[in-house]
C-alpha cells in the first residue's frame, strides 16, 4: 500500500476460538499487514500469514498501541488492532477513537478507521447458561485500575437496588484480590441469598467451565480473571433439565407491583 491508502480496523476476536468470530473480523485479520495487540490476544489469531508483522504490547499500554496503529495506517499499512470479545467493551476501540480525536486536523486524523464488533463475553456466557440476560441487565467492570473504587461501589448499589441482572467483567486479579468480595457484599444487601449466580470461565475456549451457584454460596476463590460473573435479578431462575444440565434464565415478563 502507498501512503494515504492505509486503513485501520479495531477488531473484536470474540470470546475464544475463531468459530465465534464474525466473517467481517476474519476478513480484516486475513488482509492485515500489521497486527497490534496484547500478546495473549494476538496469539488467538492463527495462522500468522507470511506478509504480517505482529506488534505485541503489554495490556496497559493502550494509548501507545493506538498511536502506533494510526501511524502505521498513515504510512499506508493495513492495520488491525485486536481486542478480545467486543472491542467497544472495556477494550481498544475507546483508546483508538480517543487518539483519533486528539489528532483531528493532522495527517494521522485522516486515517480511515473502522470498529468491527465482536461477540462479547456476556453474550457468549449467556448463550451457554440459557438466557440470564433476557430482561434488563447491566455490565460493570470491577476493575479499579482506571476508575476509583467508590465509583464501582456506588454503581453496584444503584443497579442492585434497581433489580438489574449484573454482568461483572474483570472480577478479580492478582493485584485486585478483595474487590470482588466487597462488591458482592454490596449486592447481597439488595438480593436474596437464593439468587442464582453464574461463574462462566474461559467461554468458547478449551478450558471453558460454567457453574451456577447461589448468592449465599458464592465463593470468590472459584473466580479468576478469565471468568465472567452474572448475578441474577429477583426474577432470574435456575433449573436442571432431564439430562442433568443446569440452566439459568430471566423471564421477559416482570411481576406487576
Ligand atoms: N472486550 C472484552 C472484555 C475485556 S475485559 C469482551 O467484550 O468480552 C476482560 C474481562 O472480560 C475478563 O476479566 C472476564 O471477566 C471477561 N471475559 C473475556 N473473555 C471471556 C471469556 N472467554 N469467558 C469468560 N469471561 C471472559
Amino acid at each position: 500500500m502507498t501512503p494515504g491508502t492505509g486503513r485501520l480496523a479495531v477488531v473484536g476476536l470474540g470470546p475464544g476460538n475463531d468459530h465465534q468470530r464474525t466473517p467481517e473480523a476474519s476478513q480484516r485479520l486475513a488482509a492485515a499487514t500489521d497486527l497490534i495487540g496484547y500478546e495473549p490476544y494476538l496469539n488467538m489469531v492463527q495462522p500468522v500469514l507470511a506478509h504480517q508483522t505482529r506488534h505485541c504490547f503489554d495490556n496497559r499500554e493502550e494509548a501507545q498501541r493506538a498511536r502506533l496503529a494510526l501511524e502505521l495506517a498513515a504510512e499506508g499499512r493495513d492495520v488491525v488492532v485486536v481486542s478480545s470479545g467486543d472491542p467497544g467493551i472495556f477494550a481498544m476501540a475507546t483508546a483508538v477513537i480517543e487518539e483519533l480525536h486528539q489528532v483531528t486536523g493532522t495527517a494521522l486524523g485522516a486515517v480511515a478507521v473502522t470498529i468491527i464488533a465482536g461477540v462479547t463475553a456476556a453474550s457468549a456466557a449467556a448463550a451457554v447458561l440459557g438466557a440470564p440476560l433476557g430482561h434488563d441487565f447491566c455490565i460493570i467492570s470491577l476493575s479499579d485500575v482506571l476508575k476509583p473504587w467508590d465509583v464501582v461501589e456506588r454503581r453496584l448499589a444503584a443497579v442492585a437496588g434497581a433489580d438489574f441482572v449484573i454482568a461483572l467483567y474483570n472480577p478479580i486479579s492478582k493485584h485486585r484480590p478483595w474487590q470482588l468480595d466487597s462488591g458482592m457484599n454490596i449486592i447481597r444487601q439488595h438480593r436474596m441469598g437464593t439468587t442464582p449466580v453464574a461463574l462462566a470461565r474461559a467461554v468458547g475456549r478449551a478450558a471453558e467451565t460454567v457453574r451456577i451457584v447461589t448468592l449465599s454460596a458464592f465463593d470468590s476463590a472459584e473466580v479468576d480473571m478469565s471468568t465472567l460473573v452474572i448475578v441474577g435479578s429477583s426474577t432470574t431462575r435456575q433449573f436442571v433439565d432431564a439430562a442433568g444440565r443446569s440452566w439459568m434464565y430471566t423471564p421477559r415478563t416482570y411481576p406487576a407491583n
